[in-house]
């Protein structure tokens, strides 16, 4: 952490050296520039006060020496002695400092210029101006040039007889003055350097010091605050047990409280949330997100450690009915209910097989759809006990407005890694399974296997492209005819409608017809078929055979308002006095809305159309109704005719034929393989019968030619 280069402290401590890195160069160089501007000041100071000196030296000296030339040359110039004067001047020539000597008179001639043969003598001083001299006169010094004039009067006793004038050259004078004072320039370089030296090595000794001093200093400011910033890491870090220490007195623990109960907040608000995300409101399961997450995570678990699990697809059966006539509210309680269950199953299922419950989940899907993902579960008969517990479970009754009701659900397992190890494609196996279940009668358990995945698919293209199959002429009807036992001849035939796909071969009704419930193309291809029918039946009438033709009508168009009426104006607008048209309705349609159902079979039965009862038998029609709705024909189901001979005539068997006659209505069965069945049947009264043994369904116009025939029965044997 010390060293860790984004932590505060950290930067904070790089600061703190930075700032006094910065304050002492800063310091060491005001201190370089104040000391060496006095150093100048002193040097300068220094060099003038030595030029003073020297220069004031100089004077004393030039006064000494001008004194004591005035007072040698005093009696020789009054004598006139020129080789005593001579002599002195020599003495004064021999200096390399003395630029010229002369000794001159009162009229400031010179008298002698030092030289042997008197070069200037008489003539005046040239070097210097004149001065005005007098007795009294001092010594007259002049600095001209390079040279200092010096004049020295000479007098004996209070008269001025002349003066003896020199000139120094002061060149050498200034040269050591320059040479002093280049020195002392040197000495203050050499001082400047070695003060700048001892200033680095203070700050490096300054910087050194201040790094693990700074940074002691910052963690032990720091730490605190720097403990706060770790413990919000964690808390991003999806930690829920940090606690800040709020026990100090000052700004951070203020601080600390702060974030405690910022924490507690977004703590408690996150709870919130995720129960809004994960949770079904309505059941308090976990919801499709939650689900669709676990699924990924123990997928990925389960292929990290070869891991097994189970799912298992759950759909409640007719739960819209249940809704529908119940109430929203009714059905609300029944799925609470219903989850309920469940998870008092799942989990006492697990307990009792020891499974360990990290990835075991109960999820609803939405609606009625419940899923269970069983983990560790190995194969598909341990996922077929859990679902036929929970299929027990779920049929128990329950009470729902003051009503005892019994449901029941419908289940699809699938197993990873056997059925796939794709999440999505699992999920999408189970629901394929418990449509499965649902086929075959609700209320059971399937596990996937691959040709339900070929169902799928025939199912998809089905419901994508009956409406170009229509169009393309891919369907077509096929007549199968009805034998008259009065008349021992075919008076009809039953439309059974055929799909001829260019990739699938022949697709029978059974297969694509239950495949359009719940679209509008059952509609479709309902009218269809009427259309077809209407048709035939009309041209059956232009060839003058009178003949009686039924159409299967699915219990979704029954259903249909707008659907019945359109039939109603086909079968009006082909309407023939020798020609009669039936419409097939199995009795689970009829019985599905009552109302609707009558008030369809009288509109059909007003356009002169016949109504009968297919299947007869399998379905669960009130016999109250059968005597109210405006029914023509009973035709028995096929599963009554298989086992059908003079010693094995049921009692069942009697009372449906007992009944259609009580009703009043005509008796067809279908089904008829043999000819023991078709004798039975007759013995039974059968108005018409209908099966293999007197012909298949066929095309229309060999039907024609059936019908066309005088004795137009051939039986099959
Ligand atoms: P369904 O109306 O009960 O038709 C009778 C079915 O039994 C027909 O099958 C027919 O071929 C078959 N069958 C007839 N005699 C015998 C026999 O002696 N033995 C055996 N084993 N079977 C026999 P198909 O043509 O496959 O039709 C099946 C079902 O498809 C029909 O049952 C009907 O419910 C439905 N269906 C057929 N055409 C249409 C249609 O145009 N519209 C609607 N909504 N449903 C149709
Ligand atoms: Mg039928
Ligand atoms: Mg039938």
């Amino acid at each position: 952490m010390l060293f860790n280069k984004k932590s505060i402290s950290f930067k904070f401590a790089m600061i703190l050296i930075a700032t006094t890195v910065m304050a002492s160069m800063s310091m060491m160089a005001a201190i370089f520039i104040f000391s060496q501007t006095m150093k100048q000041q002193i040097v300068r100071n220094g060099q003038q006060q030595i030029e003073s000196a020297v220069t004031q030296q100089i004077v004393r000296d030039i006064h000494l020496l001008a004194t004591k030339l005035s007072e040698d040359l005093r009696q020789p110039l009054f004598d006139f002695d020129m080789a005593s004067i001579k002599k002195i001047i020599d003495k004064l020539s021999d200096s390399n400092e003395i630029d010229y000597v002369y000794v001159f008179d009162a009229q400031q001639n010179i008298v002698h210029d030092g030289s042997a043969l008197l070069l200037l003598f008489a003539q005046p001083i040239s070097q210097m101006p004149k001065v005005e001299l007098s007795p009294t006169n001092e010594l007259v010094v002049k600095k001209i040039g390079k040279i200092i004039h010096v004049i020295e009067p000479i007098q004996v006793k209070g008269v001025l007889y002349g003066g003896i004038a020199f000139g120094l050259k002061f060149s050498q004078v200034e040269q050591d003055i320059s040479h002093f004072k280049k020195n002392v320039a040197q000495e203050n370089d050499d001082f400047s350097n070695r003060m700048l030296q001892s200033l680095f090595v203070v700050l490096f000794f300054l910087i050194v010091l201040c790094l693990p001093l700074s940074l002691l200093l910052t963690r032990r400011l720091l730490k605190p605050m720097q403990d706060l910033a770790n413990k919000s890491l964690a808390i991003t870090h999806q930690r829920k047990d940090i606690v800040f220490n709020s026990e100090h007195d000052d700004e951070v623990g203020q601080l600390a409280s702060a974030l405690n109960s910022m924490t507690h907040r977004l703590r408690v608000s996150h709870q919130h949330m995720t129960a809004i995300a994960y949770q079904d409101e309505l059941t308090k399961l976990a919801n499709r997100r939650k689900f669709n997450e676990h699924l990924s995570d123990i997928t990925l678990w389960a292929a990290n450690h070869r891991g097994k699990y189970a799912l298992l697809f759950i759909d409640l059966d007719r739960f819209k009915q249940i809704n529908d006539s119940e109430g929203q509210k009714a059905g609300d309680i029944l799925l609470q209910q219903i989850a309920l269950r469940l998870k008092n199953t799942v989990e006492a299922y697990c307990s009792s097989n020891n499974i360990d419950t990290q990835h075991l989940l109960l999820a609803r899907l939405g609606g009625d759809e419940f899923v269970v993902v069983l983990p560790h579960c190995r194969n598909e008969h341990e996922a077929s006990d859990l679902a036929m517990q929970l299929i027990n479970v779920c049929s128990q009754p329950i009470e729902l407005n003051n009503k005892w009701l019994v449901v029941s659900v419908s289940i699809g397992v699938t197993l990873y890694p056997i059925h796939s190890q794709d999440a999505d494609e699992l999920l999408k196996n189970a629901d394929l399974a418990m449509y499965a279940s649902k086929k075959q009668g609700r209320g059971r358990v399937s596990v996937f296997n691959y040709l339900m995945k070929e169902e799928f698919k025939l199912h998809y293209v089905v419901c994508s492209e009956l409406h170009e199959a229509l169009a393309n002429d891919q369907l077509y009807v096929l007549y199968q005819p009805f034998y008259c036992t009065e008349k021992n001849r075919f008076i009809g035939a039953e439309a059974l409608v055929r799909w001829r796909h260019p990739d699938y071969g022949l697709i029978m009704p059974d297969k694509f017809i239950e495949m359009l419930q719940g679209s509008n193309l059952i509609n479709e291809l309902t009218l269809w078929v009427v259309e077809q029918v209407c048709n035939d039946s009309k041209k059956m009438a232009e060839l003058n055979i009178p003949c009686l033709l039924t159409v299967n009508i699915s219990s979704q168009s029954l259903m249909d308002n707008e659907v019945t009426h359109q039939i109603y104006r086909m079968l009006n607008d082909h309407r023939h006095p020798c020609q009669t048209i039936g419409l097939e309705i199995t009795e689970t349609g009829m019985m599905n809305d009552i109302m609707q159902c009558t008030k369809a079979m009288n509109l059909w039965r007003s356009a002169g159309a016949q109504i009968w009862i297919d299947d007869f038998g399998t379905g669960y029609s009130s016999l109250s109704y059968l005597n109210d709705l405006p029914i023509d024909v009973l035709k028995i189901d096929r599963s009554f005719v298989v086992d059908l001979s003079p010693q094995n005539l049921t009692p069942v068997v009697k009372s449906i034929f007992a009944l259609a006659k009580a009703l009043d209505l005509l008796v067809v069965t279908e089904g008829i393989e043999t000819e023991l069945q078709a004798r039975c049947c007759k013995t039974l009264g059968a108005d018409m019968l209908q099966g293999f043994l007197y012909s298949k369904a066929v095309t229309f116009d060999e039907f024609i030619g059936q019908m066309s025939l005088t004795d137009n029965i051939k039986i099959n044997e």
